[in-house]
C-alpha cells in the first residue's frame, strides 16, 4: 500500500477517534474529512525538495511545512473557536506526527 494512502488512513482514523470521544468535538464527519484531506496540503513543500519525493528522507528535518517551528502554530489551529478550523489544526498536528514517526 502506497505511504500516502497509510498515511491518510491512520490520520483519518486517528481523528475520527477523536471525534468520537471528545465532546468537544461533536459529530462533523465532512468536516473530519474535509480537515484530513486539507492536512495532507501541507505536502506541497515536498516540491521546494529535489527530488521531490524521497521516501528515505524525514519530512520533519527537510521540509518548511513539516518543521518543528510549525508545530506551535498548528497547536494554535487547534485551539481555535471555530471547529472545523480545530479539526484542521489536529489534522495538522497528526500529520506531522504521523511524518515524524516515520523519520525513526
Ligand atoms: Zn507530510
Amino acid at each position: 500500500m502506497p505511504n500516502i494512502l497509510v498515511h491518510l488512513i491512520v490520520n483519518l482514523a486517528l481523528i475520527g477517534l477523536i471525534a468520537r470521544f471528545d465532546p468537544l468535538f461533536k459529530q462533523d464527519k465532512k468536516g473530519i474529512v474535509l480537515a484530513v484531506f486539507a492536512s495532507h496540503l501541507i505536502d506541497i513543500d515536498h516540491l521546494l525538495a529535489d527530488p521531490i519525493y524521497d521516501p528515505a528522507r524525514c519530512s520533519i528535518t527537510t521540509h518548511p511545512l513539516h518543521r518543528w517551528f510549525m508545530f506551535p502554530v498548528y497547536a494554535g489551529l487547534a485551539l481555535f473557536r471555530n471547529r472545523r478550523v480545530r479539526y484542521l489544526g489536529v489534522a495538522l498536528l497528526l500529520h506531522v506526527g504521523l511524518d515524524a514517526l516515520w523519520c525513526l
